[in-house]
């Protein structure tokens, strides 16, 4: 089902995920319908609830999920470990980064090792590494 976004978060958010992959040293997706999904989810939490959550997540309670600044694109996974679970910010082989996380992440079983090709971009928040495992597992996100 596709959904109804405004042309205004629709451009705010594609001129946001060009000036992001430049910023982090990632690509976009070669499926381009992967990337138009994402963009669609994001551009329709922008014009629902003010914010780019993820959409690539559930949440029990989305407004709820927007105080905590965790999941607004570009989250605190994509800075802290470059990672990009809905595939948005890649290598140029479709992968997401996995190289910085965590041993026991999803990402790491999901798809392996996958390096970093550009490391010396992105990752402004890699000090909160430890921050954030705390708040995975005291609040399941
Ligand atoms: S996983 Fe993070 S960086 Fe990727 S689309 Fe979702 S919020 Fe954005």
């Amino acid at each position: 089902m596709t959904k109804k976004v405004s042309e205004e978060s629709l451009a705010r958010i594609n001129n946001f995920v060009e000036k992001y992959c430049e910023k982090s040293g990632t690509t976009t997706h070669p499926d381009p319908s992967i990337t138009e999904a994402v963009v669609l989810g994001l551009a329709h939490h922008k014009d629902t609830l003010g914010k780019p959550l993820c959409p690539c997540r559930f949440y029990p309670d989305k407004e709820e999920e927007v105080k905590h600044r965790t999941w607004i694109c570009a989250c605190d996974d994509m800075q802290i470990y470059k990672y990009c679970h809905c595939l948005l910010f890649v290598t140029e082989e479709g992968l997401p980064i996995t190289e910085y996380l965590p041993e026991d992440h999803e990402g790491l079983r999901t798809y392996g090792l996958v390096k970093d090709p550009t490391p010396d971009k992105g990752r402004p928040l890699r000090n909160k590494a430890e921050e954030r495992e705390t708040e995975r597992k005291e609040r399941p996100s």
